[in-house]
């Protein structure tokens, strides 16, 4: 319980009548300081934040489980993502969480990633660089390294603001960079995004594509194996993020709680929700919307100026599919994430079981396995995805990975289809701006979500505590 509510609470129990009215109030509190609506990273963060300043909040989450993107499978021995894999090393809003809640985060075992090109596979980041420069030229790929370090370490804001306005094929194209890196960043793109290098922006595409090279000062650093992935998760995966949150936060969220429409009442807010097919609604001063911006804009039409709306419809979203593969022999176990560089529908393939088997010796020889195929659409405007059945997911995953993973017909004993509707806010050219425009025009309500900043998961934690400390901060009317 929080001050604020406890206060409430035990300043009248003086009385028996006050107490048992206190009683009744905690049942059915029907009045908040703060409502965030959604349970996502950025609900949870948004929570968080006004929990650990003791303020008077409810979540309410449409489903029976908080992390949204973020979701563990189970099976057999083993967790798997469904979504949300891993992490830069965590920076800002998400170390603090992870350093208060006492979070054990790992990095993830090298080899971490593989490329497979042309009939080959490319093992590890040093043979994916010797890769690029045989197709790209030496010049070619050293002229892209430089520019991606000019664009993290040195880009004045006018650049930036360039950078933001024009797309990342634009910005390769300006630049002469070879159709080999291209075609490879095309497919992190998709693989990342679900959006192709002529839907994102360049500022979108740089901290990316930058990632590949952290650490890396010279050149040839790149051709020499290294001992780091720089990359981490927890060793049951980043759901166990999401889920340590929400445990904090306790009976503070509200499941099974779609928020359908938010109005005004004066100067609070009448948040009108769905519970178990029963209509409700709550009050409240502010209100943190983190859900996906079609449904905030949706819900809360009613609340929004005419340009935050016409803001928010400018954000498109791109489908996503993630298929897990299970297996008694192994389909891939040769590194963490394999980008298929000439793939159609299927951009890469995952060893899900590759940190828990590290880090948790007595499943080392376990032979169960599982890999998850992730399934990006062409470019943000292709919609076709979610028309596909499970029958044809299946059967595209077997024919594009038979070359790959020989026998893969026989070899799946089962899998788990995730299809994402609204899996990725695309940073298209000009994001950037309207975000800012849009982030400085709220008061009383505020947005959150992956979309407010990019589209990952330290970004939606970020976003959503950005937006808890500016609703604590405004002052409104009461
Ligand atoms: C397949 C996939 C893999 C990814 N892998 C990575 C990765 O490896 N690393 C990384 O950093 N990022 C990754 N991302 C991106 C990252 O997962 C997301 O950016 C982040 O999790 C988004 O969090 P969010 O809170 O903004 O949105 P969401 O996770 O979408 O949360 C929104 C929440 O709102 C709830 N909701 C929706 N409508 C309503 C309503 N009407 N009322 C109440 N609640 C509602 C939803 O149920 C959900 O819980 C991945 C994304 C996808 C799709």
């Amino acid at each position: 319980m929080t001050l604020t509510r406890a206060l409430k609470c035990v300043l009248p129990a003086m009385s028996i009548v006050a107490l048992s009215l206190c009683n009744v109030a905690k049942a059915e509190q029907t009045e908040y300081d703060y409502v965030v609506v959604g349970a996502g990273a950025a609900g949870l963060s948004a929570a968080y934040t006004l929990h650990q300043s003791n303020e008077d909040y409810t979540v309410l989450e449409k489903t029976n489980r908080t992390g949204g993107i973020a979701e563990n499978g189970r099976k057999g021995s083993f967790h798997y993502a469904k979504g949300t894999e891993y992490l830069g090393e965590p920076h800002g809003a998400l170390r603090n969480i992870v350093n208060e809640l006492d979070i054990p985060m790992v990095e993830i075992p090298m080899p971490m990633d593989a490329s497979y090109f042309d009939g080959k596979m490319h093992i590890g980041d040093d043979k994916i660089a010797r890769l690029t420069a045989e197709k790209a030229g030496k010049q070619n790929f050293q002229h892209f390294l430089l520019m991606l370090k000019q664009a993290i370490n040195g880009a004045p804001k006018e650049d930036w603001k360039k950078l933001d306005n024009i797309t990342a094929k634009q910005w390769l194209n300006d630049n002469g960079i070879s159709p080999f890196i291209q075609r490879r960043y095309n497919v992190m793109s998709r693989g990342l995004f679900g959006a192709n290098l002529s839907d994102i922006s360049a500022l979108s595409l740089i901290p990316e594509a930058a990632f590949d090279y952290v650490g890396v000062t010279s050149y040839d650093d790149i051709f020499q194996p290294s001992n780091n992935s720089d990359s981490w998760t927890t060793v049951q995966g980043i759901a166990s993020i999401t889920d340590a949150i929400a445990l904090e936060l306790g009976d503070h969220i509200k499941y099974n709680s779609a928020v359908i429409e938010i109005t005004r009442l004066g100067s609070k807010y009448k948040v009108i929700f769905n519970s178990n097919g029963k209509k409700s609604f709550i009050i409240a001063n502010k209100v943190i919307l983190a859900t996906p911006s079609p449904v905030s804009e949706w819900i809360a039409k009613q609340v929004l100026t005419t340009r935050q709306k016409q803001l928010l419809s400018q954000i498109e979203y791109a489908q996503y599919i993630t298929v897990a593969l299970f297996s008694n022999t192994p389909i891939f176990n040769k590194a963490f994430d394999l980008a298929i560089l000439d793939g159609d529908v299927v951009t890469d393939l995952y060893d899900a079981t590759w940190v828990e088997r590290h880090y948790k010796p007595t499943l080392k020889n376990v032979k169960e396995y599982i890999a998850s195929a992730y399934l990006a659409p062409k470019g943000v405007s292709d919609k076709s995805l979610m028309t596909y059945s499970d029958d044809q997911i299946m059967s595209i995953i077997k024919t594009e990975l038979s070359t790959i993973v020989p026998g893969i017909d026989t070899k799946i004993t089962g899998f788990d289809i995730k299809r994402f509707m609204h899996a990725y806010p695309v940073m298209s050219p000009g994001s950037y701006g309207r975000l800012e425009e849009l982030k400085n025009s709220f008061k009383g309500i505020y947005l959150a979500g992956d979309y407010m900043e990019y589209p990952t998961f330290e970004a939606a934690i970020s976003s959503g505590a950005d937006a808890a400390k500016k609703a604590m901060k405004h002052t409104v009317p009461k």
